[in-house]
């Protein structure tokens, strides 16, 4: 049995750490991990928040009090149980919001595997994911624009790349790993994508001791699901590194024993990866495992990387020795079937061993929080030199549009493409191609010749007079005499 232990002597030499119990198995599984910190020497001091299903239903939509940031605020460190998010619309996910509000760019999740003691197909994996965690597809910006076609931004900034591609590799080196590997999908998307794999082999070059490698995504997923132990350190997209961290912890056959860290300049989170578990909570059965390697990860964060590598140990040993809560026991391997509490009980009995079979872990001494900076992006020549106007026009021919707006001119700007769902149907559009009702008509001068903001404006007063239902615009500018814009496809 878990018991409660003694408050802390030495408040002065512990860290304060932010921590919320969360839902479902999180008390459960928060207590044991609490109680191994403790008998493992952990110098922190805890502070307890209330966040996640009671808040949301106590009317509060975002899931988390002002009294839980400030405590947040003043600790800078939370380590978290999962929480369950309400079903039904209204109910922002909490994981989002701390990862905007306080910067967390960087989201790690290291991929193990523990075989032969809990089976895996591959047995040799050992790799860690490094997400960028606040751009992308995941800003949510998203518009219905038309009766037919709904849009979801893709943001992707310089420094936010930067900082990411930058965390990878400072991790990678203080963390003694060999390789960093960046998975992109620039073969399409040359201008976000491309940037990020751009910036990679910009960054990388200050790495020289370091491998690096690049996968499209779409073979790098494939390989990690095929041949994982090839990997070492991934840095990737927020999108991409949400699916592959998946893939990688699925695959590894530990998802129930990962956890993450979602790290920023100033604040930083540390959970376990899977879910708040309502199918088993209370019954003492759940596998505290994934919580207590996010601490793990929380312990090196704040310097503790000498308590973080007793326990870890600990814990490898006893996974080891078979003592295995319900959802890891196997035949083979398991010698007892043992509930939250007593795996919590085993790992405290094994302070101070070491695994026999599997690879001991070491960590660094002191912290090895990483810092990163990014390089101030410096103003280019920037020239408009035309404009994108989407139109959402029901007609699907084409050939009709481009005729009508060809007469629309204004100062040097004219009609030069339009696309349909990227694809260029005007001119000499191929007549198989299906157009819904979303238009984009490229105004452009000749030679990006500089146009002024006047001339746009004008020729949308001229469009619109004419009828035309203008959805939004983009203006095409040139930076440095390089277009900062894509062409059609088949253009
Ligand atoms: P889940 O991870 O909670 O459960 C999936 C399956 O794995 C269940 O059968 C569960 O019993 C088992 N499982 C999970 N953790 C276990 C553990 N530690 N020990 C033993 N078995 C374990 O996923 P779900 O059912 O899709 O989601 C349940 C709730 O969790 C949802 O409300 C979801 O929104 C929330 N969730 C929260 C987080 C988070 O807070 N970070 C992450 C994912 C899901």
């Amino acid at each position: 049995m878990i018991t409660e232990t003694a408050a802390a002597t030495d408040t002065q030499s512990r860290v304060p750490i932010t921590v919320t119990y969360g839902d479902g198995i999180g008390p459960e599984i928060m207590k044991a991990v609490l109680f191994i910190l403790e008998k493992g020497g952990a110098r922190i001091e805890v502070e307890t928040i209330e966040v996640g299903e009671k808040v949301y239903l106590s009317g509060n939509t975002s899931g988390i009090p002002n009294e839980a940031w400030e405590s947040i605020y003043r600790t800078r460190v939370l380590l978290k149980a999962p929480i369950t998010t309400p079903q039904g619309a209204g109910y922002k996910s909490l994981n989002v919001t701390m990862r905007k509000t306080l910067g967390l760019f960087a989201n790690v999740r290291p991929c193990v595997n523990y075989a032969p003691f809990v089976p895996s197909k591959h047995p040799h994996m050992d790799m860690v994911i490094i997400r960028e965690n606040e751009e992308d597809l995941y800003a949510g910006i998203e518009h219905r624009q038309t009766d037919e076609v709904i849009q979801c931004l893709k943001l992707l900034s310089r420094p936010g790349t930067e900082k990411i591609i930058r965390y990878a590799f400072e991790y990678a080196r203080t963390h003694g790993r060999r390789k960093v590997t960046c998975m992109t999908k620039d073969n399409i998307m040359k201008m976000t994508d491309g940037m990020f794999h751009q910036i990679f082999c910009e960054v990388g070059q200050a790495y020289p001791d370091i491998e690096q490698e690049h996968y499209i995504i779409d073979i790098g997923s494939a390989r990690i699901a095929d041949t994982p132990d090839r990997f070492d350190v991934i840095v990737t997209l927020n999108l991409y590194g949400d699916i592959i961290s998946d893939i990688a912890a699925q695959v590894s056959g530990s998802v129930g024993l990962a956890g993450s860290a979602n790290v920023g300049s100033h604040f930083a989170m540390f959970e376990a990866i899977h879910g708040s578990a309502p199918d088993i909570a209370g019954k003492n059965i759940a596998n505290p495992s994934g919580l207590l390697i996010g601490a793990m990860q929380m312990l090196a964060h704040i310097g503790q990387g000498d308590v973080a590598e007793v326990i870890h140990n600990a814990w490898l040993r006893t996974i080891e020795d078979g003592f295995h809560t319900a959802d890891i026991y196997n035949e083979a391997y398991s010698k007892i079937c043992v509930g939250t509490d007593g795996f919590a009980q085993a790992v405290v009995e094994r302070l101070g061993e070491r695994p026999r079979y599997l690879h001991p872990v070491t960590y660094a001494k002191g912290s090895r929080r990483v810092q990163v900076h990014f390089t101030p992006t410096a103003p280019a020549d920037k020239q408009l030199v035309g404009v994108d106007v989407f139109l959402h026009w029901s007609d699907r021919n084409a050939e009709a549009l481009g005729e009508r707006l060809k007469t629309y001119t204004q100062g040097q700007l004219s009609l030069q493409m339009i696309t349909n769902r990227g694809i260029k149907v005007w001119p000499q559009g191929h007549p198989a191609t299906f157009c819904t009702d979303h238009w984009r008509c490229r105004f452009q001068t000749p030679s990006y010749q500089p146009t002024n903001y006047s001339d746009v404006l004008q020729l949308l007063q001229t469009l619109h007079n004419h009828g035309f239902d203008i959805i939004k615009t983009e203006n095409l500018y040139t930076f440095d005499g390089q277009p900062g814009f894509s062409l059609g496809q088949g253009q």
